[in-house]
């Protein structure tokens, strides 16, 4: 958020900035004489000039002075024009687009926790209705659903079950019965907005389940539809009350368990169930494949976390996806010291249906006998490596290997290299040696993140506080920010230390969080950019420049090309000054573990460097 916000939230500023068109507000104080593709041209407001050199973008909803250099989105316009501070600026174009601004200043922060309470107590008289609607005429299908799965209906009570009646308004006539008012029905996530503009209800037709957080309180809600349509489950949208990394299911009831451990499973009915049986300790990571920032919120509660995911093949390769994601991640979950294993359902059943045909006392020995994760992965490249009914030890060589690669702590993989050594009858340190091949090579591949070392290493080299960027690098965040989906697909994502120490570093960081979101946009970054210099200039000058002459490049398969080669050529000079540094480094050194370790690091950069070449140089064919 911008300094001066004031304590408005980030939304509403982005609510206000979707609510002016930059070319209709602009368009009160400049005649425009010119268009050219999606840009409008008219005499600058800010310098006097005879040909018109000042450009809006519709598309990208920013202005640009070709003439005196100045730009900025909506807001800075206004600020610009007016003389206006960036609070009144905002009141302004608030009022314009008639959205209701919290008080400024010392209230907004206060008014941010109305405003969440309100919004807590909104899916509070919500729940309300799915459970008087459960318990209705029209519930009936609802209920039979609830008995097929043998959910008692105490069990039901507990978690809260309710209905969505199959209708389009009866939520919201309902919350309006209730006097909630119209701001809040928008932002509690529970309704959709018609083509006629007015709210519809989001859940119809639905098993309805409070997603709780771990205090208890209802922060969203999952649907489970009831007939054959799809899709079969759908969960309220992020809202200011809930973000779905932090939350994981039936935790606030889990956490009171005696149990030493805390068992994720992926869905709403396998935790109800286990519940019911139980087992107490269980929760969902609802759909998502599970993230370091859930894991360590379960750590928080439980010395060990036992994963179940699906035991068919789609389950388990899903398992090592998310495992490798969860182990080779840079920024492990602080404070995450649980020990981490994976459950094994036999006979190929979910832990609910296991839990109903052999009971919880069956199933706490499943738990007992989870694998720790290293373990798991071993055994599941060993299954994998059975082909056409036959084990094929290159194969397993191979996997397992890789999988080993994944654990940084040198104990652990080489307690697992032993399993693996003995199941292909060779010597240990063979395996570990195959095992540190698998690392460098998949470092020098590059394919997610370069290797852990070489990342500390970067951010070892003494930060460059002169707020100064390249072009490449200026240009790199550019084009992220205007296509958001292009960043979602990189096979290799910019991270905050490829961009410049200073402002370009602090900008680029808080924009990368974004696209994380899914969210972007030219007006976003100028937003961020907003009050900070760079390069000695304005940076939302620097920034709304380079976004007005960056042409839109329709060709997704182009687009994506184009920015990984931006990716790599500015990658390529964070390491070839790192390659200087390190080499300078060496040079004073005296022999002795710490310069061998210099020099491994200088030669993994040196590696990686010739990696990039290679990609741009590809790439550029
Ligand atoms: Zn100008």
């Amino acid at each position: 958020m911008a300094g001066h916000s004031g304590g408005i939230p980030e939304n509403i500023i982005e609510d206000i900035i979707s609510g002016n068109d930059i070319v209709s507000v602009v368009g009160q104080y400049v005649r425009f004489t010119k268009t050219s593709g999606q840009n409008q041209f008219a005499l600058c407001p800010f310098h006097s000039e005879d040909t018109p050199s000042f450009s809006v973008s519709v598309s990208k909803q920013i202005y640009y002075c070709f003439g005196c250099h100045k730009g900025g989105n909506v807001i800075q316009f206004i600020m610009e024009v007016e003389k206006l501070s960036f609070m009144e600026a905002l009141r302004l174009l608030a009022e314009r687009a008639k959205i209701t601004l919290p008080e400024p200043e010392d209230d907004a922060l206060k008014k941010l926790s109305v405003e969440r309470d309100e919004i807590r107590d909104a899916l509070l008289e919500a729940a309300r209705y799915f459970y008087a609607s459960l318990h209705s005429e029209r519930g009936r299908i609802a209920v039979e659903y609830l008995e097929k799965r043998k959910i008692t209906p105490q069990t039901a009570k507990k978690f809260g079950l309710g209905y969505a009646p199959d209708e389009w308004e009866g939520l919201y006539r309902w919350m309006r019965q209730k006097g909630v008012r119209d701001e809040i029905l928008q932002k509690c996530g529970l309704f959709t907005k018609s083509k006629k503009g007015g709210l519809i209800d989001l859940f119809r037709g639905r098993l309805m389940f409070p997603i709780f957080d771990p205090m208890g309180k209802i922060v969203a809600f999952g649907g489970r539809i009831l007939t054959d349509g799809t899709p079969k489950y759908i969960n309220s949208p992020e809202t200011e009350v809930y973000s779905k990394q932090r939350i994981l299911y039936a935790l606030n009831f889990a956490k009171t368990s005696k149990e030493k451990s805390l068992i994720i499973v992926e869905g709403y009915m396998d935790v109800i169930s286990m519940h019911q049986a139980g087992v107490t300790n269980a929760v969902a990571s609802l759909g998502t494949a599970l993230t370091d920032r859930q894991l360590s919120l379960a750590s928080r509660y439980a010395e060990e976390i036992v994963l179940f995911f699906d035991s068919d093949n789609a389950g388990r390769n899903a398992a090592i996806r998310s495992l490798k994601n969860l182990m080779t991640r840079l920024n492990r979950p602080s404070g995450m010291n649980a020990k981490l294993s994976v459950g094994r359902v036999l006979e190929g059943k979910d832990p609910d249906q296991y839990i109903r045909e052999h009971g919880s006392e069956a199933f706490r020995k499943v738990v007992s006998d989870a694998l720790p994760v290293l373990d798991y992965l071993v055994e599941a490249a060993q299954a994998q490596s059975v082909v056409d009914g036959r084990f094929d030890a290159r194969t397993f060589q191979s996997l397992a290997c890789e999988y080993l690669s994944w654990e940084s702590n040198a104990v652990l993989r080489e307690r697992a290299a032993g399993t693996v050594a003995n199941i292909l009858k060779v010597s240990v340190s063979s395996v570990m040696s195959e095992a540190k091949r698998a690392e460098d090579n998949e470092s020098s591949r590059g394919s997610v993140e370069p290797l852990r070392a070489i990342k500390e290493q970067i951010s070892a080299v003494p930060a460059d506080e002169t707020n100064r960027a390249t072009h490449q690098e200026i240009l790199l965040l550019c084009f992220l920010c205007e296509n958001p989906e292009i960043f979602r697909d990189m096979p290799d994502k910019p991270i905050p230390t490829d961009f410049s120490a200073g402002t370009m570093r602090e900008i680029a960081a808080g924009m990368i969080a974004e696209l994380y979101k899914g969210v972007g946009g030219a007006a976003k970054l100028l937003e961020r950019s907003e009050d900070k210099e760079l390069n000695g200039r304005p940076a939302r000058d620097v920034f709304s420049g380079i976004l007005m002459k960056i042409k839109d490049v329709r060709d997704p398969k182009k687009l994506s090309r184009l920015v990984l080669d931006y990716l790599y050529r500015v990658r390529e000079q964070v390491y070839t000054r790192r390659k200087k540094y390190l080499a300078v480094q060496i040079d004073g050194m005296a022999e002795g573990p710490d310069r061998e370790a210099s020099v491994d690091a200088f030669r993994e950069v040196n590696n990686y460097l010739k990696f990039l070449r290679e990609q741009i140089r590809e790439l550029s064919n």
